[in-house]
Order: structure tokens, then sequence, then C-alpha cells
């Protein structure tokens, strides 16, 4: 049978890798961000084993940051993956750092950024800890999260959780978000 955690190591499936499904969270607030989004997601392909699938870009308000920050554009991406999770992590801080994000050791709380990228789920694991949890701790309360998944993955739940996404949309904090441009993000 085969291992959804990682390499085959079995008889059968010597030097084999196993892919598992995984949904990135992406979002900007400045910078040329749908742009970046949609560059970003098309770069995601060299982690990929497959196909990138992407939801359309939406428009957010900015949650938590001081007054004046511009609204966040966000989708989401999912693709096939046979790095480990911490090897997918490491990739995407690379890439978040080459969009311009500089990161701050003293900020408290949530800051504006030209891109944040979060793992929400990795396959079925269930990780607490540094320097990842999975699923992604907050993603579930999160509708500029749940409303691009829904789109991409309407019957995806995440690991742990029994909720169907439309269950935790029902009852996300409500915050002002609309879609930005059908899927495939256009450039903006
Ligand atoms: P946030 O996305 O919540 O605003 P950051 O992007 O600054 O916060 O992430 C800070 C840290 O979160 C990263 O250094 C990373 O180690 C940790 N982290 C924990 N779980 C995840 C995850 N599922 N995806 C991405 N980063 C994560
Ligand atoms: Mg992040």
């Amino acid at each position: 049978m085969a291992n959804s955690h990682g390499p085959i190591t079995g008889a059968q499936g010597v030097g084999k890798q196993v892919s598992e499904c995984v949904f990135v969270g992406i979002g900007s607030n400045l910078g040329r961000s749908a742009s970046n989004i949609k560059a970003v997601a098309d770069e995601l392909g060299r982690f990929a084993t497959g196909k990138v699938g992407c939801s359309s870009l939406w428009r957010s308000e900015p949650v938590g940051l001081a007054k004046g920050a511009a609204p966040f554009v966000n989708a989401v991406v999912c693709f096939d993956c046979s790095m480990t999770p911490v090897q997918l992590l490491q990739g995407l801080q690379e890439m978040e750092v080459r969009y311009g994000r500089s990161p701050n050791p003293l900020r408290e709380g949530y800051e504006s950024r030209t891109m944040d990228l979060d793992i929400l789920s990795f396959g079925q694991r269930i990780l607490a800890g540094q320097p990842l949890t999975l699923p992604h701790p907050r993603a579930w309360q999160r509708l500029f999260v749940l409303l691009p998944l829904q789109e991409l993955a309407p019957e995806f739940r995440f690991p742990g959780r029994d909720e169907s996404l439309q269950q935790l949309i029902s009852v996300a904090p409500g915050i002002q978000i609309e879609l930005l441009s059908e899927q495939p993000g256009q450039p903006g």
C-alpha cells in the first residue's frame, strides 16, 4: 500500500515519490499585487508534480492592520507535491523574499506585505509546532481563504475538521470581500 507521507521505502516502491495534494493561500497588499500573485501561481509549478490550479483573484479588506492599510488581493492555489512540508515552506519563504517581502522580526500582529504564502493544508497531515502548523491554524476562519478555496475545491475539508467549506463560510467573521477577476487571475 502506498505511504502517503513521503517517499515509498518498501520493496515495491524504491526511489518513487508519492505526491500529496497541497493548498497554498496567497495574499498581497503592497506593490503590483494582482500581477505578482499571477506570477507566483505560475512559478509554483516548480514545486508541483502536475498542473497548478488557481482560484480567481479576490479583493478583501485588511483585517488586524493599522487604519489606512491597502486592501489585500487573495487567491488559493492547489497542486500535487512530492517535497516534504518543510522543504515546501522554505521554497515559499524564498519566494516571499524574492517578491519583495522584508521580514520584520519586531512586528507585532499582522503587517502589510508584498507577498504572503501560507500552506493551508498538505495532504491529510496534522502538525503543530515550529516551523510549521498544518493545517494552517487560522485559515478555517478566514473568508479570504475560504471563498477562493471553495471555488477551487468545493468538497475540501481541512484535515482534522468535520465542517464543509459552506459551513465554515457561514460562521466566519464577516469582512468586505469581492471577486476581483475571474479565474485565471488577470494581471493588474
Ligand atoms: P501570517 O501569515 O500569519 O501573517 P507569517 O507569514 O509572518 O504570518 O508567518 C510567520 C511564520 O509562520 C513562518 O515563519 C512559518 O514558520 C510559520 N508557519 C506556521 N505554519 C505555517 C503554515 N501552515 N504556512 C506558512 N507558514 C507557517
Ligand atoms: Mg504567512
